[in-house]
């Protein structure tokens, strides 16, 4: 078998979709599976729809995610260049020789009179039939012709779709796949400035980059009928393709979409932007407290199946058992509370330290300025209560500071104003003892002077936390401090004490 080579060719018209970040997925497995090559291609022909930054953002993204190119802008290769816009000579002699073949040819046709056509029929269509009353090359007398390319206005190179034919091609996916010719339009390849479209540009490249496998979103399965006739016309043989599902809004309805993430309030980017149009200002996974590993866990099963339940699997395992033929058909609702299902059991795993220098920054941030091995500890204590990173720091608060505030109710409910000076002793014996000792202070005083341990233990997380929640409160006491821990308790005891 020729060895395995598949192209991610996003178009830099924005930040890169989740959507987007499982296409890269797929095609990085399968060339994985295969000891393949994964290339990244950026088609981005269509200088109208050009974003400044969303290269740069895609590459920041599948850096993110580790999902490194062995080829692409940035990472080099044979194949090069893998930006479209600068491969603009290559494809304008591809379009010339289907002008020669007779399997495109030229249309005049100016956007007002295409207008125009548009708004007295609203099915038009440049096909087959209509091209017969167009103003083309085919049209037109020689001499016109020739007189038009010279005037060089509104020069548009179309694809001659043949009549009454059936196009077919096997897609990994769906299985056989027909389109009748006579419904496919006679698609622009070149433009007057001699700027290919991303059909042309995309099967040139798939060829000379030597493509062996497309693995691509259901959107472009009508466009693949006019990329197989190309192919054809070039006496090139077609790559497999494989159309992968759409990602669906969580309501089951209708395809996720950009603005689903503002909408439904959770991410849809993998990485924040800023910018001063409110569409472009989100905030991503990464700071939405995701880990990488745990999005690409989530995305590869939205779409995919083992065939079996195991639902948790490390990059190197996904490589191992990725296959085409378990992509489902039909669409994946996009559930985030599964991701944060996911998130949560890769937090749990995850090593502390590597865990303390993702949420550096955002205790950073918040003025938290602790040593790295202080914030891995914390960590350690928080991870198995969050499902997100972020949670870590915001749940965490009293690891950095005093609480700013008391659970009042279970203070009133629960506290007994008797006990306040046993309270203030045990924190004076904290205060004046080690930090493994803590729990033996606690529980050897109340044991000694008769008291009740659940009288005692809950008020002391509030002292200490300000609230009910948390984790272990011993460990808690040992990583915050023994001198800390006894200011807090002696300060929230004048507190409570007021509160009766
Ligand atoms: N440039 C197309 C896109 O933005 C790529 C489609 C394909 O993979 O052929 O999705």
């Amino acid at each position: 078998m020729k060895s395995v080579r598949v192209r991610f060719a996003p178009s830099p018209t924005g930040p890169l979709h989740i959507g987007g970040v499982r296409t890269a997925l797929y095609n990085y497995l399968f060339a994985k599976k295969f000891k393949g090559t994964f290339i990244l291609r950026i088609e981005d022909t269509d200088q109208n729809r050009y974003v400044p930054g969303a290269e740069a953002y895609i590459i920041d993204s599948l850096r993110w995610f580790g999902l490194l190119p062995d080829e692409g802008p940035e990472f080099g290769g044979e194949y090069g260049p893998y930006r479209q816009s600068e491969r603009k000579e290559i494809y304008k002699q591809y379009g010339d020789k289907l002008l020669a073949d007779g399997n495109a040819y030229y249309a005049f046709d100016t956007p007002e009179e295409l207008e125009m056509m548009r708004e007295s029929d609203q099915t038009f269509k440049y096909d087959s039939k209509s091209r017969k009353v167009l103003k083309n090359s085919l049209t037109l007398p020689p001499e016109k012709v020739k007189e038009l390319l010279e005037k060089g206005e509104n020069i548009a190179v179309r694809l001659k779709i043949p009549e009454n034919e059936i196009i077919s091609f096997n897609d990994e996916i769906r299985g056989h796949v027909s389109f009748e010719s006579n419904e496919l339009d006679d698609k622009v390849i070149l433009k007057g400035d001699g700027m290919p479209t991303y059909h042309l540009a995309n099967i040139v490249d798939d060829h000379l980059m030597e493509i062996t496998h497309v693995i691509r979103g259901e959107e472009w399965l009508p466009s693949t009928a006019h990329h197989v006739l190309m192919y054809r016309f070039f006496g090139w043989t077609p790559p497999s393709f494989s159309h992968l599902p759409l990602i669906l809004k969580p309501t089951g309805q209708g395809k996720l979409s950009k603005r689903d993430g503002a909408k439904f309030g959770f991410p849809v980017f993998p990485l924040s932007r800023d910018s001063d149009h409110e569409e472009d200002n989100f905030t991503g996974f990464k700071d939405d407290g995701f880990l990488p590993e745990a999005v690409l866990n989530f995305l590869a099963l939205l779409g995919w199946s083992p065939g079996n339940d195991q639902e948790m699997f490390t990059l190197p395992e996904l490589c191992e058992v990725f296959s085409l033929d378990k992509i489902t058909k039909s669409g994946a609702r996009f559930d985030i509370d599964k991701a944060k299902w996911f998130n949560q059991q890769y937090i749990i795993h995850s090593d502390n330290l590597k865990l303390a220098y993702t949420v550096q920054d955002k205790a950073i941030d918040e003025g938290y300025n602790v040593s790295i091995e202080y914030l891995a500890d914390v960590c350690g204590l928080m991870k198995e209560r969050v499902h997100k990173t972020d949670e870590i720091i915001s749940g965490g608060r009293f690891f950095f500071e005093p609480p700013h505030a008391f659970d009042d109710e279970t203070i009133k409910k629960r506290y007994k104003p008797e006990n306040s000076k046993h309270f203030l002793k045990i924190a004076d014996q904290i205060g004046a003892g080690e930090k493994n000792e803590i729990e033996q202070i606690i529980k050897g005083y109340v044991q000694e002077n008769g008291l009740k341990l659940g009288e005692f233990m809950p008020i002391l997380r509030i002292a200490l936390s300000g609230s009910m929640q948390g984790p272990d409160l011993i460990q808690s006491m040992m990583l915050i401090g023994n001198k800390e821990s006894s200011e807090r308790i002696t300060l929230a005891v004048a507190y409570f004490d007021k509160l009766f």
